[in-house]
């Protein structure tokens, strides 16, 4: 459709022919002008036109790029080696295929997602705990999601849908086989080794911190090396989850399996009544979980309350949270924890 008026306007405009040499009626001075430069000898008369060695040249790289671009064209993405490895990292989103999707609750789904092919992760980056942050390509939003489970095979997200969430919507649309774009991981608490005990008290989808957290001290196998397996990190582990619904209670009968064959560990499912409009945590609640006052002040420095879920829950738990990363989006402490006069250590996830 468009072929015409080109070809018309290059008739119109002819270039200059690029395999043509330059002749010397076109550059008269330069052809008359002897050589200065030492390394190039003038032509004497017999010797073969430097000219023609160029048409060698230009004629030489005129077939190897037809052949790099036949190489291009043919190539067959599928086959073995052709598709270039992508390390799973924080700066690039890497594509994961949606492996299994679970209904967990009327508003929850737990999507299994593995590496595509080329995508390599690796065992240290998941390290505790952590999120990583996913992209809804037609919209260029991302959004932060904590895994509940992850190993350099599968990463699992635990979505909560919300009616006028963007990017929640779009995680529920997906379907096995569908492939979604994810890059992390990004650490959302360090592992304090000094640590003897840790209380995470968490709202809605924020048990998803606990899940990894109990993953990382319990579930995964010790890694190798004896040094490795002397220096595990052992604490006592307290889940406090609050729902709004029983039925959003995720993982109950899996911490409720685990809380009766681990003493180091204890859960908590807290719901509020029906028609309740605020969670049902309290400071007395707080207080009968984690007695404050223990008798023991070095003890006590050993205790952590990990705290997660929407900023309203964390700001009723323990304070606003700050803006910022770090010890910045720490805020103020305040809440629950203030009230029952919490002596130890608090991170607000
Ligand atoms: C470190 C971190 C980890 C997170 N991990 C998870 C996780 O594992 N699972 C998970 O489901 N979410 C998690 N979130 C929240 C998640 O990042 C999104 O904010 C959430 O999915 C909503 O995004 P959206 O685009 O669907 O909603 P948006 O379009 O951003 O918001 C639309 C509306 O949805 C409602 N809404 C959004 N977020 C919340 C909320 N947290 N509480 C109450 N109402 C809300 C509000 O009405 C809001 O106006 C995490 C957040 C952080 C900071």
């Amino acid at each position: 459709m468009f072929a015409r008026p080109i070809l018309r306007s290059a008739r119109l405009h002819p270039r200059p022919s690029l395999t043509k040499p330059f002749s010397t009626t076109q550059f008269p001075r330069a052809a008359k002008r002897p050589s200065t430069n030492p390394f190039k000898s003038n032509p004497s008369p017999g010797a073969e036109s430097p000219y023609k060695k160029h048409i060698g040249l230009k004629v030489g790289m005129i077939l190897s790029m037809i052949y790099m671009g036949y190489q291009l064209l043919t190539i067959d993405p599928s086959k073995e080696g052709h598709i270039k490895p992508k390390t799973f990292e924080n700066q690039f989103f890497a594509p994961f295929e949606v492996e299994k999707v679970e209904d967990v609750s009327p508003t929850t789904r737990l999507f299994r997602l593995i590496p595509t092919e080329g995508t390599v992760v690796k065992e240290e980056q998941l390290q505790a705990i952590g999120h990583v942050f996913v992209k809804n390509p037609t919209m260029q939003i991302e959004r932060p999601y904590t895994p509940t489970s992850w190993s350099p095979s599968h990463i699992d997200l635990l979505i909560k849908a919300y009616p006028d969430g963007e990017m929640s919507r779009y995680i529920h649309r997906q379907q096995p086989g569908e492939m979604i774009q994810v890059k992390g991981v990004y650490e959302t608490w360090k592992v304090d080794r000094e640590v003897e005990e840790v209380v995470c008290v968490v709202g809605g989808t924020g048990v998803a911190a606990a899940k990894q957290l109990v993953e990382e001290v319990w579930q995964k196998a010790p890694k190798e090396g004896k040094e490795e397996a002397v220096d595990r990190w052992t604490p006592k582990i307290t889940v406090v989850h609050a729902a709004r619904d029983p039925s959003e209670l995720i993982f109950k009968s899996e911490f409720t399996k685990l809380a009766t064959s681990n003493p180091s560990f204890n859960y908590h499912p807290i719901t509020d009544a029906p028609s309740s409009a605020t969670t049902r945590i309290t400071a007395d609640t707080l207080r009968k979980l984690f007695p404050t006052d223990t008798g023991d002040k070095e003890k006590e420095k050993k205790r952590i309350v990990l705290v997660c879920g929407s900023d309203g829950f964390v700001e009723y738990v323990a304070g606003q949270k700050g803006v910022g990363e770090g010890e910045l989006g720490q805020g103020v402490f305040g809440g629950l924890l203030r009230e029952i006069g919490w002596r130890g250590k608090v991170w607000k996830l």
